[in-house]
């Protein structure tokens, strides 16, 4: 078993998960700043979104039951359409906010030590069945969609140019971005 999904699983003697977004929020985003600070999804259903390339003017972040895994929550924001879980959560902040870069198992070992999980015998840092390595498979191409799109939308625009459908007098940088902001290629 990996040990992302191992400590999201995990339930204390009282069947709590201690490890999950609501409690990651108050105990490790809240602290942040004192726009985080005046938040928290135990008092409101959405708080500040934390991705810094969504200046979110409201409260847009919230959270869903994880279908494919009952008992875990996800993070999704309305606003930016960004969602994970609390490993992906907790990876993003430390490299974002404490300059720390954690592979995903390692931010789900570092979990373990700040929410006192003792971890046991036989977990794996790779996937070991195929489910598992599909999953892992799409989570990478989520965290990617959103670095590569101006890539991509560059390759486009290249595209029209070659196939000559493009007046190349009318388009600008202003332009481009405008326009792949519009649909949500440029972040
Ligand atoms: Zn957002």
């Amino acid at each position: 078993m990996l040990v992302s999904d191992y400590v999201q699983d995990y339930q204390d003697a009282n069947g709590y998960r201690p490890v999950n977004v609501i409690d990651y929020y108050d105990d490790y985003i809240r602290p942040i700043n004192s726009t985080f600070g005046r938040y928290s999804f135990k008092e409101q259903n959405r708080v500040p979104c934390w991705f810094v390339d969504h200046d979110d003017k409201t409260a847009s972040m919230g959270y869903l039951d994880d279908n494919k895994h009952p008992g875990r929550t996800v993070y999704h924001c309305f606003g930016c359409g960004k969602a994970g879980d609390v490993v992906q959560l907790h990876a993003y902040i430390q490299k974002e906010y404490k300059n720390r870069y954690l592979s995903r198992e390692d931010a789900a070992r570092d979990l373990a030590k700040l929410y006192n999980i003792p971890l046991v015998e036989g977990l794996s840092d790779t996937p070991e069945s195929f489910d598992e390595y599909i999953e892992e498979k799409l989570r990478q191409i989520s965290a990617f969609e959103h670095v590569y799109t101006r890539v991509d939308f560059d390759k486009q625009i290249r595209r029209l140019k070659e196939l000559d459908v493009l007046d190349l007098g009318l388009l600008n940088d202003e332009v481009i971005k405008a326009t792949a902001t519009i649909k949500h290629l440029y972040a």
